[in-house]
């Protein structure tokens, strides 16, 4: 496919207009891959502070290869999703065994990384590389559907194939450098075609799009109905010292949700028995529990609902894990809570029961 003329039209667009972001100005193959993995699923300006962060604290390949899990999952911490997290230090491993702190320059080689796949692949390899590899994501699927009227289903195979097509057409025919090839679609996705309300007067490529032409632009793209979220009931025990200055947190094992991360004590469950045997377990006596409220935490297949326990914190030198989903416990001074690797709905959690004890939101929500 050959659309020298919509080509150059975006491309001279994404030079005058497009943002400037950090990785934008980075050449560093590590840096561009840190931003691609931290952008999956999560808006520029939540990714912005969490890169810079991470970048001064883990600035090479290698330092993050050499940095203990729980560092990593600190910088993280609030960012999501972090399968990316522990992905991204286990591939920092391999490059350093087996590519010399290098990370490969074509799309098979990085496909054998962990955490990556075909997006991040083509992206690292076009961007930081200059190869004319292709990438797909959900801006490229829309500014495809549209201006080239894909009809088909985008989430089904023979729609997701058919932009693909289009995608490795066009990045091969593109003038100049790939990356700035599929950095304009990217960023005409995420700028002007987005996914309600595309600011069709303002496109560069206006003239060129058949969703427009045929009046389809609201259709676009297709996909089929996604599955309602799982409701999830989780009662958690937020167990703080009689000074409020500790307070209980345990650590997800490796393969649970949340793996590596720290929070309090919590079971999957709609009863007050499942939440008494918790506390008996931790040596709690359940009559000392009081309920503080319930946070709503929404994750991308689970809407859960967690109801949040306070009670006191048991004197005591060594903590039982809480449950199958842990594989440590231990009693954090809050103010070392910002040091350590937990999600955004402990902090929710930790949120609500400062209701109680203000001292734990002043340390947990920096
Ligand atoms: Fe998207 Fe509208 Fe531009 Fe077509 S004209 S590519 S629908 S913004």
């Amino acid at each position: 496919m050959k659309s020298p003329e919509l080509q150059r039209a975006l491309l001279a667009w994404y030079r005058r207009a497009r943002r400037d972001l950090p990785w934008r100005r980075a050449r560093d193959p590590y840096a561009i891959w840190l931003s691609e993995t931290m952008l999956q699923q999560t808006r520029v300006e939540t990714v912005l502070p969490y890169y810079r962060r991470f970048l001064e604290a883990l600035p090479t390949v290698r330092s993050l290869a050499e940095a203990p899990e729980s560092r990593v999952l600190s910088l993280w911490s609030g960012l999501g999703y972090y399968r990316r997290a522990r992905m991204l230090h286990a591939a920092a491993k391999r490059i350093v065994r087996e590519h010399r702190g290098e990370l490969p320059r074509e799309v098979e080689g990085l496909r054998q990384l962990e955490g990556v796949g075909d997006y991040t692949a083509g992206a690292v390899a076009s961007i930081a590389y200059g190869v004319r590899a292709a990438l797909v994501d959900g801006n490229v699927t829309r500014v495809f559907s549209r201006l080239f009227a894909v009809e088909d289903d985008t989430s089904a195979s023979a729609g997701k194939a058919r932009i693909w097509d289009i995608a490795r057409a066009l990045v091969a025919s593109a003038p100049g450098d790939p990356g700035d090839w599929n950095q304009a679609l990217m960023e005409l996705g995420a700028v002007v075609c987005t996914p309600r309300g595309p600011a069709c007067e303002q496109c560069p490529v206006q003239a060129f799009c058949a969703a427009r032409a045929r009046g389809l632009v609201d259709e676009l793209p297709r996909v089929s109905a996604k599955r309602p979220p799982t409701e999830v009931r989780r009662v958690s025990l937020v167990l703080v010292s009689s000074d409020a200055r500790r307070v209980l947190l345990a650590r997800r094992r490796p393969d649970a949700l949340f793996g590596g991360l720290w929070e309090p004590p919590s079971v999957e469950a709609e009863t007050d028995a499942a939440a008494g045997a918790l506390a008996r377990r931790l040596g709690v006596d359940a009559s000392a529990l009081e309920s503080v409220g319930e946070v709503l935490h929404v994750l991308t297949h689970r809407r859960m609902r967690v109801t949040v326990l306070r009670g006191p914190l048991p004197a005591k030198r060594r903590w039982p894990t809480p449950g199958p989903d842990y594989d440590a416990a231990r009693a954090v001074p809050m103010a070392d809570l910002g040091e350590i690797a937990h999600a955004t709905l402990t902090r929710k959690v930790l949120v609500l029961a400062k209701a109680a004890a203000p001292s734990v939101r002043s340390r947990s929500s920096r």
